[in-house]
């Protein structure tokens, strides 16, 4: 059944004979569900033309003084011509006017007034086509898609202007209608095109998903609408270093808002002329959400660091820890860069041994995305095949949020160290035997002097829970400690000059050393321990 009512009539033809497409009459007259949106255009046109002509008689039997049918007809040219001069009026500096007028001599309908084309061709088969093909062609891995639209920014400017006039026109028939009635551009062509999207890629359209195909749309004429807009409002449009234009859909909102009805009639006419351009599409953009790979990594090397090391520009060590998982992340999950995380970190020439050091990674836009647990497997596997300096285990996709687990609580924690210590004084078993008997030592730690230039200065009291000593030589003994995350362990051996108090030093009365530093555990429970 076709949506209209003879309510609508008046302002379907007033819009019609300026130049409005039949979806979005629908819209102006508060047309709310789908079907008839769906229609292709040529048949909506040709019933719209016949539901205009055809119940003209009865029309006027229903209405009590219609106007007559001569003068009706003529309005829209009378209201365009008004319009005109008030602009010359007002603002002769104004194109956008003299365009006007001679399009709509020129009664040149074929690109709506309003949507500017975007709820004729784009809407059409033809056109999901090309963008799906693009879609296609961009090699993601999806399973469901959010589309996001952008339309040009004077479409805002249109639409108040046919909004202005048929709120007018509704008046002079005692007609009421709120702004809210109307059906937004971008849900209409929703309506209309994600059945269409979806068919043609087979997915579901899913507000939810990661996988987002954007399709910007912009017009030629967007500075010809809008600059009326600057001169009455010049505050909202203000440069800004990342847009090329200061006529952004925001700012042209914004303006809109605070410009009076009256001001903008007279700068701008009601209905909108009829553009000489469709719209174009700047571009068709596909792009994935990011995905996070979480796992524990053992490190045995003593001369590499976790993140590269880079001082003045000048790269130290040509590898690290990170890039050595990353690297194979990227290639499989076709990712374009990372970010690395891990509950805390090991200097450069302290290894990681025991169950390893959690870790996470952000992949960030990845075209494949779903993987078999057994896939993950493989790719642990190559990852651990490529070096022996590093080693990862429970490889595995998480969440987002399940990456906060990593980091909280991370100050609470225990680790666990493995340390071997140098005196100068000749040393007996029975002279280190006392540091297995401490328990919860409490030490105050003054910013290591080798951190100064990236920590503050500040006192920290950390807990060494408890030590254990195994004999080497009159010289070395071993000593295992698990402490407080974040106790600095080099430090607590020889002291930093006095920094770190009580030291290993100061307890036993000699000049120590730290020679080698092992992390044997990092007590964070995730993420969660795989099979094998
Ligand atoms: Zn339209």
């Amino acid at each position: 059944m076709f949506p209209l009512t003879v309510e609508n009539k008046h302002v379907a033809q007033l819009l019609l004979s300026t130049g409005t497409c039949p979806r979005c009459i629908f819209r102006f007259c508060g047309v709310d569900f789908h079907a008839p949106y769906k229609l292709p255009y040529k048949e909506l046109l040709s019933e719209l033309q016949k539901f205009l002509e055809a119940e003209e008689d009865e029309l006027v039997s229903e209405i009590p003084n219609p106007p007559p049918k001569k003068i009706r007809l003529q309005e829209p040219e009378d209201q365009i011509d008004g319009m005109d001069s008030l602009s010359q009026n007002g603002e002769g500096k104004l194109s956008v006017t003299e365009d006007g007028s001679s399009s709509s001599k020129n009664s040149n309908l074929n690109v709506c007034n309003v949507c500017l084309g975007i709820l004729q061709d784009f809407c059409e088969k033809e056109f999901i086509k090309k963008v799906c093909q693009k879609v296609e062609a961009s090699g993601f891995e999806f399973t469901n898609l959010v589309l996001s639209v952008s339309f040009p920014p004077q479409l805002s400017v249109r639409e108040h202007a046919a909004w202005l006039l048929v709120k007018q026109e509704m008046g002079k028939q005692s007609l009421s209608l709120g702004r809210n009635d109307i059906v937004q551009l971008k849900e209409a062509y929703k309506w209309i095109t994600h059945p269409l999207f979806s068919e043609e890629l087979g997915v579901p359209i899913d507000g939810k998903s990661l996988f987002e195909v954007s399709v910007v749309f912009a017009h030629p004429e967007t500075v010809e609408d809008c600059h009326f807009l600057r001169a009455i409002c010049p505050d909202c449009f203000k440069p800004a270093k990342n847009k090329q234009s200061v006529f952004t859909r925001m700012a042209v909102m914004k303006a809109l808002n605070k410009i009076k009805e009256e001001d903008f009639r007279k700068q701008f006419p009601c209905p909108p002329n009829s553009p000489k351009a469709v719209c174009t599409v700047l571009e068709i953009e596909c792009a994935h959400g990011a995905v996070f790979v979480a796992g524990r990594y053992n490190k045995y090397s003593r001369n590499l660091p976790q993140t590269p090391w880079i001082i003045d520009g000048e790269r130290k060590l040509e590898s690290s820890v990170e890039e050595l998982i990353s690297d194979h992340l990227l290639k499989v999950f076709k990712a374009e860069s990372f970010n690395f995380s891990s509950s805390g970190r090991e200097d450069v020439d302290v290894r990681t041994l025991g169950n390893g050091r959690p870790f996470a990674i952000e992949l960030v836009n990845p075209h494949r995305v779903h993987f078999t647990s057994q896939e993950i497997k493989e790719l642990q596997q190559k990852i651990n095949n490529s070096s022996n300096k590093i080693q990862v285990r429970d490889l595995q996709l998480v969440t987002r949020e399940a990456i906060g687990h990593m980091k909280e609580g991370e100050e609470e924690k225990t680790k666990t160290y493995s340390a071997l210590i140098w005196t100068n004084k000749a040393i007996q078993r029975k002279d280190i035997e006392f540091l297995d008997d401490i328990k919860d030592l409490k030490i105050d730690q003054k910013t290591p002097l080798r951190v100064l230039h990236r920590r503050p200065l500040a006192v920290r009291t950390r807990i060494i829970h408890s030590m254990e000593t195994c004999y080497v030589d009159e010289h070395h003994f071993r000593l295992y400690l698990k402490t407080q995350a974040g106790t600095y362990i080099k430090e607590f051996v020889h002291g930093d000059f006095g920094r770190t108090k009580p030291n290993i030093g100061s307890l036993m009365d000699v000049t120590a050393d730290i020679l080698e530093l092992d992390v044997e555990s990092v007590d964070v429970d995730w993420p969660p321990a795989l099979d094998d």
